[in-house]
């Protein structure tokens, strides 16, 4: 069993403080047109910069990000959802 977590960022408020992408380098990144914090391209759904999926693996620190943001705009699905790999 796998648990996941969803995560979306309103990037329309985004500040682009940078903690994010610097308490969780792997997941979050500075879009390089806008400023905003983007989630990175492995971890997205359908492609969206704003909404992505979070492993176990990772969950930590895209929770530690989403606390830290003094904008409030990352938005942690609860880990309920989960597969098994078959
Ligand atoms: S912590 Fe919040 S305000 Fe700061 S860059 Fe990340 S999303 Fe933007």
């Amino acid at each position: 069993m796998i648990f996941m977590i969803n995560v979306i960022i309103d990037r329309e408020g985004c500040i682009s403080c940078g903690q994010c992408w610097d308490a969780c380098p792997n997941f979050f990144e500075e879009n390089a047109e806008d400023g905003w914090s983007q989630i990175a391209k492995k971890f997205r759904i359908a492609g969206k910069p704003n909404e992505g999926v979070a492993f176990e693996d990772i969950e930590e620190c895209v929770k530690q990000a989403a606390e830290g943001c003094p904008a409030q705009v990352i938005h942690v699905g609860a880990p309920s959802v989960g597969f098994d790999l078959v």
